[in-house]
C-alpha cells in the first residue's frame, strides 16, 4: 500500500506548529476511533493518522521526514504502526486519549486483563528413557491465585486506588532514542489500579509463588531438543485473563556407545582385520538387549551395516527406525612373534615383496 503523506493524513500543513498537528489528530482519531467504527478500514485510518501524529509530534522524527520522507523515517528503523495493535497505540498515546474518552488507555479499560506468563521448565532424561519413553514428576515454581483475596490483591473489604505509577494508565513510557516504548507499568502490572490495603497474604500481587508436582509423560521416541505443551500448567492470568502454557524442554544425555539419527540408531564396532575379512558374528548391545548382528566377509573400514527395523520407536507411530552399524577395522600395532609370522606369511602367499620368513631365526 502505497503511504500517504503525513500533512495529508492529518489535513495539517508544513507550518501547522504542535497545537494544531495534536488537534489534528484528536479530531481524526475522534473520526476513526475503533469503538465508534467498527471493521477493519477505520481501524486502518486511526492506526495511519495516529502514526503521521507519532512522527509530526516528534521533532526529530518530523525533521527526518521533512528531509527525506518516508523512506528516511525507514532507514532510521521506524516501521510505523502497521503491525500494531489499536491498544498498543491508547497505550503509547494514553495522555492524549485521557481526556478524549474518557479512559487511560485501551488496557486499563478492561482491568488489567492479561494473560499468565509462560514458564519453561528444562529436564535431563537418559538415552535410554528418550528411547523408551518414561514418565517423570517434577517440581515446578509457579504462582498461583492468592486465596485469601481471590486475586485481586485488595485486604478483603478495602477498596483500589488509582495507581500513581502510571496514573491509572496502565502503561509507562520509556525514551529510548528517536522513539518511545511502553511497557507495562511495574507498580499496577498493567491494572491501572492498585490496592490501598494490599493482602497481607500476597502483598498485594493477587498472586504467590508456589511449587508444584507436574508428572511429565515422555512418549517412546523423544529425541533431545523437543518439547512438551501443557496448554493453561503456566502462570495463572491477571485479574481474570488466561493462564499461560508451561513448556517442558527436554535435554537428552549422550549415551556411552550408542548415538541417534532421527529414529535410527548408530552403533560402531571394532573389528579385527581378520573378522574383517573373513566375516564374523558380533553381539551389539542395544536398549533393548543385544543383538546378534552378522558380518559379511571382506567388510571394509567405514562400512555401514545396516538392520532393518531395530532401530528408535518413530514418535507418531509408524514402526522403527534402522540400526546403523559402523565397522572400523583396528590394524594391530603390536604383534606376537607368531602373529607377525603369520602376517609375514600372508604377505608372501599374496605375492608382496620378497619371502620374508627366512628371517625368521633372527627375531624369535
Ligand atoms: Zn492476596
Ligand atoms: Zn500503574
Amino acid at each position: 500500500m502505497a503511504q500517504r503523506d503525513y500533512y495529508e493524513v492529518l489535513g495539517i500543513t508544513r507550518e501547522s506548529g504542535e497545537r494544531e498537528i495534536k488537534k489534528a489528530y484528536r479530531a481524526k482519531a475522534m473520526e476513526f476511533h475503533p469503538d465508534r467504527n467498527p471493521g477493519t478500514e477505520a481501524e486502518e485510518k486511526f492506526k495511519e493518522a495516529s502514526e503521521a501524529y507519532e512522527v509530526l509530534s516528534d521533532a526529530q522524527k518530523k525533521q527526518i521526514y521533512d528531509s527525506y520522507g518516508h523512506a528516511g523515517l525507514k532507514n532510521q528503523g521506524f516501521s510505523g504502526f502497521s503491525g500494531v495493535g489499536v491498544e498498543d497505540i491508547f497505550s503509547s498515546f494514553g495522555d492524549i486519549f485521557g481526556d478524549l474518552f474518557g479512559f487511560g488507555g485501551g488496557r486499563a479499560r478492561r482491568g488489567g486483563m492479561s494473560r499468565g506468563a509462560d514458564l519453561r521448565y528444562d529436564m535431563n532424561i537418559t538415552f535410554e528413557e528418550a528411547v523408551l519413553g518414561c514418565e517423570q514428576e517434577i517440581e515446578v515454581q509457579q504462582l498461583q491465585i492468592c486465596a485469601t483475596c481471590a486475586g485481586n490483591g485488595a485486604e478483603p473489604g478495602s477498596q483500589p486506588i488509582r495507581c500513581p505509577g502510571c496514573n491509572g494508565h496502565g502503561q509507562v513510557a520509556h525514551g529510548q532514542g528517536l522513539f518511545v516504548i511502553s511497557t507495562t507499568c511495574p507498580q499496577c502490572h498493567g491494572g491501572g489500579q492498585i490496592q490501598q490495603k494490599p493482602c497481607k497474604t500476597c502483598h498485594g500481587e493477587g498472586r504467590k509463588p508456589t511449587m508444584r508436582s507436574v508428572t511429565v509423560k515422555i512418549p517412546e521416541g523423544f529425541a533431545d531438543g523437543m518439547s512438551l505443551r501443557y496448554a493453561g500448567e503456566g502462570d495463572p492470568g491477571m485479574r481474570g485473563g488466561p493462564p499461560g502454557d508451561l513448556y517442558v524442554a527436554v535435554i537428552v544425555e549422550p549415551h556411552p556407545t550408542l548415538k541417534r539419527h532421527n529414529d535410527d540408531l548408530i552403533a560402531e564396532v571394532t573389528l579385527s582385520v581378520s573378522q574383517a575379512a573373513l566375516g564374523d558374528k558380533l553381539d551389539i548391545e542395544l536398549i533393548e538387549g543385544e543383538e546378534m548382528v552378522s558380518i559379511p566377509k571382506g567388510t571394509q573400514p567405514g562400512e555401514i551395516i545396516t538392520i532393518k527395523k531395530k532401530g528408535v520407536a518413530r514418535l507418531r507411530g509408524g514402526g522403527k527406525g534402522d540400526l546403523h552399524v559402523v565397522c572400523k577395522v583396528e590394524i594391530p600395532q603390536h604383534l606376537s612373534g607368531k602373529q607377525k609370522e603369520l602376517f609375514e606369511e600372508l604377505a608372501f602367499v599374496s605375492g608382496e615383496g620378497k619371502a620374508k620368513t627366512k628371517k625368521r631365526g633372527i627375531f624369535s
